[in-house]
């Protein structure tokens, strides 16, 4: 397997850095609590597939869900940067999904265990293409439609004008505890709306009305 990134072949994908409850909506529908920061969890950069590759159902789950995602893709080196100078670190957006084995996800937080095994299965990072980005394009990353549809019915529809902390305060908040690397990706939180995926399902994500689009099926 290889972690090259097509459209950059300087780049190779490093770690994923992963933002939970930032949509206030989907804190609601999870019945989880609001946090002071940002709740943060990784996935393995072998759970990444990219636009028409397939999502696979794994054994161990029986409720997986789509959550979908504005993922940045990191330029360079970031540490201990402020939310002013946090954007200058991202070199592409694209949208992303979070998925998720829901069960196993509720079991590991009754439990107080990681979310490692319910978020980093094999193909639950699906990735569509990268948009190029830099502080100086119009690309308000605050303002950005993101939707998932599944056989052709919406199922999330959402702004990250909701995200509770914005890309510039997750980047500076990582780079405090974590050194971003060149190829590292960040995803930001989904909006309400998650619900289960089943073999045979089509799904298609968009963020800015289609300047990223993903297209995968279920296996
Ligand atoms: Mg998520």
């Amino acid at each position: 397997m290889t972690y090259q990134i097509q459209e950059y072949p300087h780049l190779q994908f490093g770690t994923i850095y992963c933002i939970g409850r930032n949509y206030a909506k989907h804190i609601e529908e999870m019945k989880s609590e609001k946090t002071i920061d940002p709740v943060v969890f990784l996935k393995p950069r072998s759970s990444i597939i990219r636009n028409s590759e397939k999502v696979i159902l794994p054994s161990i789950s029986s409720n997986v869900h789509h959550e979908v995602e504005l993922v940045a893709l990191i330029g360079k080196e970031t540490f201990q940067v402020t939310e002013d100078e946090a954007l200058q670190s991202v070199h592409a957006l694209s949208v992303g999904l979070d998925l998720t084995a829901r069960d196993l996800q509720s079991e590991a937080k009754i439990a107080g265990l990681p979310w490692t095994l319910s978020k980093g299965l094999h193909s639950f990072a699906p990735l569509g293409n990268f948009i190029d980005y830099n502080t100086k394009c119009n690309i308000d990353v605050q303002n950005l439609n993101l939707s998932v549809s599944v056989n052709g019915n919406v199922r999330q529809s959402g702004n990250t004008s909701g995200m509770i902390f914005s890309l510039a305060e997750i980047i500076s908040y990582l780079s405090t505890h974590f050194k971003l690397a060149p190829g590292d990706l960040i995803f930001t939180g989904t909006p309400e709306g998650v619900s289960q995926i089943h073999k045979g399902d089509k799904i298609v994500a968009t963020i800015g009305d289609n300047l990223s689009t993903l297209e995968v099926d279920v296996d």
